[in-house]
């Protein structure tokens, strides 16, 4: 009998045109084991949904009133209808790999028409990779892509990419200590399974978040080019300038974003390093 698994998604973006090629529904899934200190969606943190409050909250304490968990929120949603000002948002849904398809092959003729397709990002999308392959397996016929920072082990991070027409896989930093210091984890695994991706045959494309002081140096552009240099199946490196408006949605969820590194510096940028080996880079 197919199986029908159940993820854990919080956002699905139609008509995106930033996370691979064409017109793409991009499937936001919940859950990372790194903490980059730049990341513009904590919400995708944690494998379980998530209660958010925006600024439009004016403190009027209904939702207290009305909650059934008072000692800790469940985001059971119960309190969401009963906001006045319309603050409350739930980040997370479970859904079956079937009821994901659907709502993915709703738009099939037109993602198909544009040259897009579906990327599944994160979080980490590779949290969630038996979720993700089994409705890969229902998207026949439909550009499917993960956008990814490589943390997993390898065999996990295999079977993901066998199954995908691209990877977008991210290096932030390749010196393993600064890795750790901003990223929360050492970056030898996501080395390795970068390895595994060369050799893999499937077509990829490196993106490099441009964090101020962070990673924008030259050191760090050279040593990503010579990683890279060799595979054969690398369409192109993107950069991406740092987000000012990173920390938007930190607030919503009691958190607070707190960058060590200058927000307000322009990030450098280098492409020599890449186009000394004829690699191209695209600046977002
Ligand atoms: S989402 Fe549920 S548990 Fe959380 S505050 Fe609202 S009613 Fe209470
Ligand atoms: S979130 Fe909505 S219901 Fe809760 S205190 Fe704010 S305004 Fe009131």
């Amino acid at each position: 009998m197919a199986t029908d698994k159940k993820g854990l998604v919080f956002d699905i973006e139609e008509f995106g045109i930033y996370d691979g090629p064409g017109i793409r529904t991009v499937v936001f899934l919940k859950g990372c084991p790194l903490r980059c200190m730049w990341c513009q969606n904590p919400e995708g943190w944690h494998n379980y949904p998530e209660r958010m409050v925006s600024s439009r909250c004016i403190h009027c304490g209904t939702c207290k009133r009305v909650c059934p968990h008072p000692d800790k929120c469940v985001a059971c949603g119960t309190c969401l209808p009963y906001c006045p000002v319309n603050a409350i948002s739930i980040a997370g849904e479970y859904l079956t790999s079937s009821e994901l398809a659907e709502k993915i092959l709703a738009n099939a003729q037109l993602l198909k028409l544009n040259g897009g397709g579906v990327t599944f990002t994160g979080g980490e999308c590779l949290i969630q990779t038996p979720f993700v392959l089994e409705v890969r397996n229902k998207l026949q016929g439909i550009h499917c892509a993960i956008e990814t920072s490589g943390y997993a082990d390898s065999q996990t991070f295999t079977a993901m990419i066998k199954a995908m027409d691209l990877v977008m896989f991210d290096i932030k930093q390749t010196d393993p200590v600064i890795h750790r210091k901003y990223i929360g984890e050492d970056n030898i695994q996501i080395h390795e399974n970068l390895r595994i991706l060369m050799q893999s045959g499937v077509p990829f494309i490196i993106r490099i978040p441009l964090i101020p002081g962070v990673n924008d140096t030259d050191e760090n552009f050279r040593m990503t080019a010579e990683w890279i240099k060799d595979a054969k199946n690398l369409m192109y490196v993107e950069m991406l300038p740092y987000n000012r408006s990173a920390g938007a949605k930190y607030k919503m969820l009691g958190l607070e974003y707190k960058p060590t590194f200058d927000e307000k510096a322009e990030p450098k940028i280098n492409t020599a390093f890449f186009e000394k080996y004829g690699i191209k880079v695209k600046v977002m």
